[in-house]
């Protein structure tokens, strides 16, 4: 099974995702991990897009298709979970594109929903805690950035959930419950 978690930044997208590699050894694909691991590496394209990343925008589709691209040569027989990816329409499509190419279907995409005003307080308190924990937080998880990354997601990303919805793909769930909550109406949401 190949899915698509879909849902604003401090959604839980990566718990989650987390939490379908555990449970069904799916394979978590999150292009946002990929960009920060080629940051640290300091590989050239980690260099380009560390700025862009850190104001809370997006990088280019090109960048993340070829990363994607990448990892699907690799298969999984447990499934892909698609994290933060796509993001833009263009994206999506491309997706259909590779999925097509590599034998491969989507099977679902699960939109989490969670208002404003919870995601900036959630993404400013991962700060803090990062901090408290010795750890040096994400350079766009500040309130500053997260005005600019929940733009982007309003203007460029949740056109897609229109998109799957017409594709009859799209299943919804409430995403401010606890993490066992949210981990149940997935599961729920993947068997309907
Ligand atoms: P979040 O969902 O919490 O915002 P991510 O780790 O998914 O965090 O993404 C962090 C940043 O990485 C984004 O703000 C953007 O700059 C970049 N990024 C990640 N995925 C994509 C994508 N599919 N398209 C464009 N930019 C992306």
């Amino acid at each position: 099974m190949n899915i698509i978690l879909l849902g604003p930044p401090g959604a839980g997208k990566g718990t989650q995702a987390q939490m379908l590699v555990e449970e069904r050894g799916m394979v978590q694909l999150s292009t946002g991990d990929m960009l920060r691991a080629a940051k640290t590496s300091g590989t050239e394209m980690g260099n380009m897009v560390a700025g862009v990343m850190a104001r809370g925008e997006l990088v280019t589709d090109e960048i993340v298709i070829g990363l994607i691209r990448e990892q699907l040569q690799n298969g999984s027989s447990g499934g892909f979970i698609f994290d933060g990816f796509p993001r833009t329409l263009a994206q999506a499509d491309a997706l259909g594109g590779l999925l097509e190419e590599f034998g491969q279907t989507l099977d679902a995409v699960v939109e989490l929903q969670v208002e404003d005003e919870t995601l900036v307080a959630r993404v400013v308190n991962r700060a803090k805690d990062a901090v408290a924990a010795g750890r040096a937080a994400r350079a766009d998880d500040t309130a500053e950035a997260m005005t600019t990354r929940l733009m982007e997601y309003y203007k460029k990303t949740s056109p897609l959930i229109g998109y799957y919805h017409a594709k009859g793909m799209l299943k919804t769930v409430d995403g401010l419950g606890t993490m066992e909550a949210v981990r149940a109406d997935i599961a729920n949401a993947l068997q309907a």
